[in-house]
């Protein structure tokens, strides 16, 4: 299951981020960004999440999902745009040669430590 290695990967980075800190205080919150297509089901996370957490220091931790939405810039005219409906096409120049310049990201933004 996906969510599940995602669920021990944001623990463990946070766990080594403690580490060297030398933090021993337990995180309350965990601010994530999750792009519209990396494909996280947010609440198959948090289900894993809460699984695999228990007994570390991120045990009481909300997770906070923040959704990147897809954005897509034109490679003939440079335009940035966001796609309706996953259609890559251009709106102005209608050119299909199109790069993804955020949605498939997934990643830790911050975390509040008490
Ligand atoms: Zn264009």
């Amino acid at each position: 299951m996906h969510e599940l290695s995602l669920a021990q990967g944001i623990i463990q980075v946070i766990e080594e981020e403690l580490e060297k800190r030398k933090e021993k205080g337990t995180v309350q919150k965990i601010n994530l960004r999750i792009g519209q297509l990396s494909c996280v089901e947010p609440e198959a996370l948090l289900f894993s999440f809460g699984f695999c957490s228990k007994e570390t220091q991120c045990e009481n931790a909300v997770l906070n999902i923040e959704k990147v939405p897809l954005a897509c810039e034109c490679q003939n005219c440079g335009k940035n745009f966001l796609p309706k409906e996953a259609i890559f096409i251009c709106p102005d120049c209608k050119s299909c040669r199109i790069k993804i310049l955020s949605g498939e990201e997934f990643y830790i933004d911050s975390f509040e430590i008490e």
